[in-house]
């Protein structure tokens, strides 16, 4: 660990907030814990790093990140295990962080610095981390520009700050496939665009195609490319997999395709498993072909949230296509079953993705 020039101020008792109960619906990002980190950008560089107790901002209306969304944001999440508490590859987040802040022209960070940040808060709010089964700590890292200022431009002055809230098991009714919604009149990005980052407009823009699913009973929407609306890419705000037979397909990263962690860990375990993985282009055709075919066997998302999402049907048009017999592949809960596993230290780390936090060297700071 570096030596932490975090200050902190601790909540008081009379305003320490109750932890929620874990094991009735504590649903998703709804419970926030008693701090939060912070820090602020000013005449080129970051200062005033601190854990204060969690509360309400303050800004000017003109201040930038109201008009111009210059914003960035990452989730991530922590895991308990009685005393133990771990972090799934948090160095990805935050690499993937200062992408996101190079592509919208934001400061980057020092993530060895911000990974202690985060540990430290996730060590005195250590209560909010539930251990039931699913359930963990979900963590915001967040960068939003300051300038009280209206023009088009990069703001001189940013705001970094993260919070921590303990966050349900994505399946409260379990593990079952959901119904996804071809979109075929909107896009989520094209090449070029900020689809690589994660960058707050990105959410706004794909709501109204979220809406047009929800006509039709799904959720989340299957997105397709932007220029010919042939190929797919991504499934709601999860990295999407296809398994044809013997052959485990992903988009390939193209620039308009967010690199997701799991997406990257869901690789690595596969191919030590012996399948044979791929990254191509996948055209709606060749899934909706396949689903026919049988050839496609199993489709799912795969994100921090869920970690696996299985896909049961697609809407395309006015069709209904079922993947297989509908029910969750073999694959899918194989790979559920195996990184949440490695998410609570249960199985050897043989890939090196899970990070122990040292409690004892973190608690001598509070
Ligand atoms: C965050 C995100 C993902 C998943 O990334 P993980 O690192 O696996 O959580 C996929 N697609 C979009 C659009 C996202 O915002």
């Amino acid at each position: 660990m570096n030596d932490i020039k975090i200050r902190i101020q601790r909540v008081v008792d009379k305003d320490k907030k109750c932890v929620p109960n874990f094991d009735s619906g504590l649903g998703f990002g709804r419970h926030f814990s008693d701090h939060m980190f912070l820090m602020e950008y000013v005449d080129g560089s970051w200062r005033n790093l601190r854990v204060e107790p969690y509360h309400n901002l303050s800004f000017y209306p003109s201040t930038m990140i109201f008009h111009y969304g210059q914003g960035i944001f990452e989730g991530m999440k922590a895991y308990r295990r009685k005393d133990d508490l771990y972090l799934f590859r948090p160095r990805k987040n935050l690499e993937r962080m200062n992408n996101s802040a190079k592509r919208m022209v934001m400061p980057t960070f020092d993530s060895e610095q911000i990974l202690d940040a985060i540990k430290l808060l996730v060590c005195m709010d250590r209560e909010w981390i539930p251990e039931t089964a699913g359930a963990a700590l979900y963590i915001r890292p967040t960068m939003v520009a300051t300038e009280p200022c209206l023009g088009v431009r990069p703001s001189s002055s940013y705001l970094f700050f993260v919070i921590v809230g303990p966050v349900g098991a994505y399946y409260a009714g379990g593990f079952n496939p959901v119904d996804i919604y071809v979109c075929q009149n909107y896009v989520r990005a094209v090449p070029g665009g900020v689809g690589e980052a994660k960058t707050m407009g990105n959410y706004a823009a794909s709501l109204l195609a979220q809406k047009e699913g929800q006509t039709y009973g799904c959720n989340q929407v299957l997105w397709l490319d932007g220029l010919k609306r042939r190929y797919i890419e991504e499934v709601g705000a999860m990295n999407i997999f296809v398994r044809f037979q013997d052959e485990l397909a992903t988009p390939a990263l193209t620039g308009s395709i967010l690199p997701g962690i799991t997406r990257d860990s869901v690789l690595q375990i596969a191919k030590d498993w012996g399948i044979r993985v791929t990254e191509r282009s996948i055209a709606i055709d060749e899934v909706i072909e396949g689903i026919e075919s049988g050839k496609v066997v199993e489709i799912f998302g795969v994100g921090t949230a869920a970690v696996i999402s299985p896909i049961g049907r697609l809407v395309f048009g006015e069709q209904r296509y079922q993947v297989a017999d509908g029910k969750t592949g073999d694959l899918s809960q194989r790979l559920f079953d195996y990184i949440t596993s490695l998410q609570l230290g249960l199985v050897p780390d043989k890939f090196g993705f899970v990070e122990k936090i040292d409690y004892g060297a973190f608690a001598a700071y509070f």
